[in-house]
């Protein structure tokens, strides 16, 4: 059995839950929110005598790290490992017990995203003890990536004007350096119709065909976005998930709904969705149709391949004799979140997304050993 420090400090992580409730109300107290793990890295963290404290709310909480480095003018890193894991409905094992089998560690956020945080704690912690600190480091452990990134607002409420210069989410991408991937927007459209006795139905006017007139359209709209396709990412993509509609079978009906998942390249905003929808509706000719509801659930994340922060990255992984070549990923990150509060940033960390959410949630353990050597490069490297 592996006695590193990093898996030790991972096999702790894991044995303290941390769900994220996702706005259900069934997830037991005693396993909901991220308070209890934020206590215990703040403990550990102000062991290894490093300024720590937590922000935020409640059972919600984030924990924040600060250390200097030497050099007053380095540059500021901001690592940010989430805290929050999905919960554990339908697991295949106990997901609080951080058993290793086969040189796997298994539990509920061993890989998605408790690795990624152990990696660098273990890092931190050699680079202070017998390294030097080349970057100044504000260590994040963030509540709520998995729904709405209200851990990100209040770290940013919490650092007042101060931004770093940039950002590390640290999420299971095999080892490799992300500096881009896809954005999440959901759109309401709605129709508008007049209801009558279904005998007469041309005294009314159908919402549900309208609707699926519109259905018709965005589909149209659909592929024409896959003929442009983003070199790492591949194309911005359109779902229709929901749609309602009517309210019996004798009533013409006179409103009916869809909801559409548009996945977002770098670039794309919501007001550019909002207009692209609208014009797929009034090429059409759907004036009976509208767009009432367009919301960015998670921003893109563009960082440019020559930025500081992939360059870092990829010397670290380089000097550690791994790949250093960046990529991109079909997932969103809070790097995207603060991406668009002004802080660019890539992703890098140990494991999976394969394994994430999935009920035997697992990491490989030597993954995250040499996660933590390529993360000590990245803090006292040049
Ligand atoms: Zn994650």
């Amino acid at each position: 059995m592996s006695s590193s420090a990093c898996i030790r400090f991972l096999r702790d992580y894991v044995a303290i839950p941390s769900v994220n409730p996702m706005g259900r109300q069934d997830v037991p107290d005693e396993i909901s929110g991220e308070t209890r793990l934020a206590e215990h890295l703040r403990s550990q963290l102000r062991g290894l005598g490093i300024d720590a404290e937590l922000v935020g709310e409640g059972a919600r909480q984030s924990v924040v790290a600060e250390v200097r480095a030497a050099d007053p003018n380095a540059e500021t890193l901001l690592v940010a490992s989430h805290l929050d894991t999905v919960p554990v409905d339908g697991m295949a094992f106990d997901p609080f017990d951080p058993v290793i089998h086969d040189g796997q560690l298994r539990g509920r956020g061993a890989c998605d995203t408790k690795a990624g945080m152990a990696a660098m704690v273990d890092a931190l912690a050699r680079v202070l003890d017998r390294g030097r600190l080349r970057r100044h480091l504000i260590l994040v452990g963030e509540a709520d990536e998995e729904l709405s990134s209200v851990g990100v607002r209040d770290v940013l409420e919490h650092l007042g004007p101060r931004r770093p210069d940039w950002v590390l989410a640290t999420e299971p991408t095999e080892m490799q350096v992300v500096h881009c991937h896809k954005g999440v927007v959901h759109a309401k459209l709605e129709a508008r119709g007049l209801a009558c006795h279904a005998s007469n139905p041309s005294a009314g006017r159908n919402a549900v065909v309208a609707l699926s007139h519109a259905a018709v359209a965005l589909e149209a709209l659909a592929e024409r976005l896959a003929l442009d396709p983003h070199p790492r990412l591949g194309p911005a993509t359109l779902n229709i998930g929901l749609m309602h509609g009517g309210h019996a079978p004798n009533i013409v009906p006179d409103h009916a709904s869809l909801v559409a998942d548009r996945r977002v390249l770098p670039g794309e905003s919501v007001e550019s969705v909002r207009a692209e929808l609208e014009a797929a509706l009034s090429d059409a000719g759907l004036e009976e149709v509208a767009v009432t509801a367009c919301s960015l659930e998670k921003p893109a994340l563009g960082t440019s391949e020559d930025h500081a922060s992939v360059r870092a990255c990829s010397r670290a992984l380089e000097r550690a004799g791994r790949p250093g070549s960046p990529t991109g990923v079909a997932f969103g990150t809070d790097a995207g979140v603060f991406e668009g509060a002004g802080v660019p940033g890539v992703v890098l960390g140990p494991g999976s997304i394969a394994r994430a959410h999935t009920a035997r949630e697992y990491v490989e353990v030597d993954q995250v050993e040499a996660m933590a050597e390529v993360f000590a490069e990245l803090l006292s490297g040049v």
